[in-house]
């Protein structure tokens, strides 16, 4: 096992990964598809060291946003299903189809370009057809033109369309269900036309959880895999997978009246105990948390006090008895033993969830963790 190369990491619990597959697995049956969704390095908690934990219970598919992304899983897992949601350049589509992805599209175009790169490799893509019901980010627009050109597509002779899939706007029950009959529309017609996809997917996990009856025959879960709750009407037994970690790297006293780092926008009020720990923006930590955040440090709050510098930031010790450099300190915890939650710094710093997720850079290691022991550690750096 490598070395942890810093003192700031992120702690993966991978019998809660597992825990949430399992969940999501029973939630939805058997006859459910799940294509795993571990774009924007899983979610923060790393793409590659999760993956097999998903393929070995219960993922279909490993899906990711882009081409990077998929080819960092595939130098990793030659056999591994792998999927890209987002749009392929035509210039880059010679990538998608020597590894073997399989990619969203949606328009005739890149149909034909994959058809020659399948025969010119001596292969046969696979391709989801992307399906505008309203979001109007990616997608064939809801019109019966679209109904013609994807026929077309599905006459091409050497790609394999594998599947049909939207996305949900979440703006209301409402209008879900109208995006939802849309694409129940759509699939309908081309049944009518013969055509039947393998695959038929409108749900990410806010709508798989709330929504039952749109799961179709695949959904596309990504957050609560990693134990994050973002549903509104549903239930879920969910763990948070994530722990962000540092240790005190240096502790000092200071007189009331003194300042803390950039501008002295923190002083002193009376004489302080200091604790200085290596993280800082450039970890993913968001920097408008000045005077909102804390840490937890032997089961108590420190703030964070003065702005967080880009490595690193000043924590208040004063009243937590007993603190030693080294000491264990808890950036993101799940909200027990006086830690700061996801959901917590999300709100504190105007964001969501997901973002506070994904924006773990990689330079804090991930380290892996199976009945409370490390099993595996990933430096993106050093
Ligand atoms: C990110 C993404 C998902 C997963 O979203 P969650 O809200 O995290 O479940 C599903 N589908 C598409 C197209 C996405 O881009």
């Amino acid at each position: 096992m490598e070395a942890i190369l810093r003192d700031t990491f992120v702690e993966v619990n991978l019998d809660h990964i597992i825990f949430n597959m399992k969940s999501i697995k029973k939630m939805v049956g058997e006859k459910v598809a799940i294509a795993a969704v571990v774009k924007a390095n899983g979610y923060g908690h790393g793409a590659v060291g999760i993956a097999k934990a998903l393929i070995e219970n219960g993922a279909n598919y490993l899906a990711v946003a882009s081409l990077n992304e998929a080819l960092e899983l595939r130098k990793n897992f030659k056999d591994y299903k792998i999927f890209i949601m987002g749009a392929t350049k035509d210039s880059h589509l010679e990538y998608v189809v020597k590894n073997n992805i399989t990619q969203t599209i949606f328009s005739y175009k890149q149909a034909k370009i994959l058809n020659e790169l399948g025969i010119k490799y001596n292969k046969k893509p696979v391709v989801h057809i992307k399906y505008d019901t309203g979001f109007n980010r990616l997608g064939f627009k809801d019109c019966d033109y679209s109904i013609e050109e994807i026929g077309k597509i599905c006459m091409i002779d050497n790609i394999y369309v594998e599947g049909i899939f939207s996305h949900l706007a979440l703006a209301g029950k409402e209008e879900d269900n109208k995006q939802y009959n849309k694409f129940i529309n759509a699939i309908e017609k081309f049944q009518d036309m013969g055509i039947n996809f393998k695959y038929k997917h409108i749900e990410d996990s806010i709508s798989a959880v709330d929504y039952k009856e749109y799961r179709l025959n695949m959904i596309r879960p990504g957050a609560i895999i990693y134990g994050i709750k973002g549903f509104h009407y549903g239930s879920l037994d969910l763990k948070q997978a994530l722990t962000f970690k540092s240790k005190i790297s240096y502790i000092k006293k200071i007189s009331k009246g003194e300042g803390v780092s950039y501008d002295y926008l923190w002083k002193a009020k009376e004489d302080s105990i200091i604790g200085t720990v290596p993280f800082g923006y450039a970890d993913g930590y968001p920097r408008n948390l000045r005077g909102k955040g804390y840490v937890t440090v032997c089961g108590k709050k420190a703030p964070i006090i003065g702005v967080i510098c880009m490595d690193q930031c000043m924590i208040d010790l004063t009243g937590i008895p007993d603190v030693c450099e080294g000491d264990e300190v808890i950036i993101y915890g799940d909200g027990t033993n006086n830690t700061l939650d996801i959901d917590t710094a999300s709100k504190l710093s105007g964001t969501n969830k997901n973002e506070i997720l994904s924006r773990i850079s990689i330079r804090p290691p991930r380290i892996y963790t199976k009945n409370n022991k490390i099993v595996n550690v990933i430096n993106y750096i050093g």
